[in-house]
């Protein structure tokens, strides 16, 4: 099977400077596209900055015969971003939202500060790149934009709020821009990786840490930004060469008769029956599916609770 190519596509990479960044960056230019590679060559915690990260990616993908171009900018200044594509290769085609920080502390111990600076870079960066890159995408009727999210976000984890909620935040607004984009053939999906970098490092052992390549979540990144492919509003956990997707499930739960009867006691008594999913369970898919017009009639034929 022939591969899945990119010629005249222009890709902007995020944090392209290392780990999975880098990845996607060689592996989109090795396959014809035109590659921002945007680095603000900062420290794992987003301390400094240096035009190192970003140039030595050029470089690599020059001396291989490919196109790319550096890109500098803090993601804050989006704009600046998506002007350096449009300055160099005339357009937009792909953005991947890859840039982060972390700054793993409990929430007692976290200050202010650490929870600004998290959420700027995850969500707001991906905001104002996404935003620049969007108009261009409109009207050419064609973007694929990749937001990158976490296990953490999905799940949350100790020492992770500000990082937990940066991450599941770009869920929501992956999941809305897909419904936005659709009928401009924009198509948005979100990932959640795991990979072998300087983020994961020091909190995995180096045998594990050997299987989790961040070349392994590149194939999937660089699908999703296809033009051929339709996929939209996908959630997927990619690592070691897995893929799985993601969506929500719910119990069938219980219809409460929504009156004076409707108590703490009531929904006491039948909680373990809300919770329970062992029983018939949903996959809503959209806010439609929950059929709130339905449940307020059913609601109305019940006795008191
Ligand atoms: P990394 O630290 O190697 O790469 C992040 C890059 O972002 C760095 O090169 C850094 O200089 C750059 N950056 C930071 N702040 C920036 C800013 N304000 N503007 C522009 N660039 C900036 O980490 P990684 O493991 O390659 O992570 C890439 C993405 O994947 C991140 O969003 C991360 O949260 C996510 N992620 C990684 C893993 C993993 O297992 N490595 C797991 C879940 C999610």
């Amino acid at each position: 099977m022939s591969d899945l190519r990119f010629d005249g596509r222009v890709v902007i990479v995020s944090g392209a400077g290392g780990g999975l960044g880098k990845a996607y960056s060689l592996f989109f230019a090795a396959r014809g596209a035109k590659v921002v590679v945007n680095d603000l060559g900062s420290g794992l915690k987003g301390e400094g900055s240096s035009a190192a990260a970003a140039d030595v990616v050029v470089d690599e993908i020059r001396r291989a015969g490919g196109e790319a171009v550096a890109d500098y900018h803090n993601v804050l200044e989006g704009d600046k971003i998506v002007e350096t594509a449009v300055a160099a290769f005339g357009r937009v085609d792909v953005v991947v939202n890859n840039a982060g920080i972390l700054r793993d502390r409990s929430f007692k111990s976290m200050t202010d500060r650490d929870w600004d600076d998290v959420l700027n870079v995850h969500l707001q960066g991906a905001y104002r790149i996404t935003r620049a890159a969007w108009p261009l995408m409109r009207k050419q009727k064609f973007g694929r934009v990749i937001m990158t999210s976490s296990a953490a976000g999905i799940y949350g984890n100790f020492g992770q709020a500000s990082y937990a909620a940066a991450k599941q935040a770009l869920i929501g607004l992956g999941n809305s821009l897909a419904i936005e984009g659709h009928k401009y053939n924009i198509h948005v999906n979100t990932i959640a990786p795991l990979a072998a970098s300087r983020m994961t490092e020091t909190v995995m052992p180096a045998e594990i840490l050997a299987a989790l390549k961040p070349e392994f979540i590149a194939p999937l990144v660089a699908y999703l930004a296809h033009e051929r492919t339709a996929q939209t509003g996908a959630l997927l956990e990619v690592g070691a060469g897995t893929v799985t997707a993601h969506r929500w499930q719910g119990t069938a739960g219980v219809v409460f008769k929504a009156d004076q009867s409707f108590t703490p006691s009531a929904v006491k008594a039948r909680f373990d029956e809300i919770c329970d999913f062992g029983g018939a369970v949903t996959y809503p898919r959209t806010i439609q599916d929950n059929d709130w017009v339905g449940l307020v009639e059913r609601a109305k034929t019940l006795g008191p609770n």
